[in-house]
């Protein structure tokens, strides 16, 4: 299974992936996660990372790329496929993403979108931002987040749908319902 899954910021797509991960064995990969463990290591390239991070600005394309890609390379080697969990996250870098994905035998076959309105997604968030007291979860970060999905992500659908992957599932609903209409429609049940 190689599949990128899209959704606004707490849109789920985090849950969604870790629960399909669990489910098929195939590696979920969290672009955020990994800044965030490299800024964590505080090394010269996390110190670069944070200050994108932490305002919730997209990182530079050429540091994501140089990143992530041997993390999915491997992943896809190791456990048969990816689960990716916000990347690509513009259109120029799904239009490289796949541009590598096909030199490299490992094309994505599905685009999951999980589509939650606003209102929800800001309720969400501030409740994330209570529990785990993540540093870009602050209402003015949140705020911009969201701008930034719709300026930069939201593209990415009329992308995927174009290229005939994209897997549209409403999201505003409990999160074993979501995930078993992801197996269903991508046959992973
Ligand atoms: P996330 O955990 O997916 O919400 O990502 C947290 C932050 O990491 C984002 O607000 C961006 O600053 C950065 N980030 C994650 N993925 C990407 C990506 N594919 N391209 C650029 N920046 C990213």
């Amino acid at each position: 299974m190689k599949v990128v899954m899209l959704a606004p910021p707490g849109g789920g797509k985090g849950t969604q992936s870790v629960l399909l991960s669990r489910a098929t064995g195939v590696a979920h990969l969290s672009s955020g996660d990994q800044l965030r463990a490299e800024v964590a290591r505080d090394t010269e390239l996390g110190r670069r990372l944070a200050g994108y991070t932490a305002a919730g600005d997209l990182v530079p394309d050429e540091l994501i790329f140089e990143i992530l890609v041997p993390v999915i390379v491997a992943a896809a080697r190791t456990t048969g496929g990816y689960i990716l969990d916000g990347f690509p996250r513009t259109v120029p870098q799904a239009v490289r993403a796949e541009q590598l994905g096909a030199e490299l035998g490992i094309p994505a076959e599905a685009a999951v979108y999980l589509a939650v309105p606003d209102e929800v997604l800001v309720e969400r968030l501030l409740t994330r931002a209570r529990q785990e007291g993540r540093a870009d979860d602050t209402p003015a970060v949140i705020r911009h987040r969201l701008e930034v999905y719709h300026a930069e992500t939201e593209p990415l659908i009329g992308h995927y749908r174009g290229r005939g992957l994209l897997v549209e599932i409403g999201a505003d609903r409990a999160p074993d319902e979501i995930q078993a209409e992801i197996r269903t429609r991508l046959g992973a049940s």
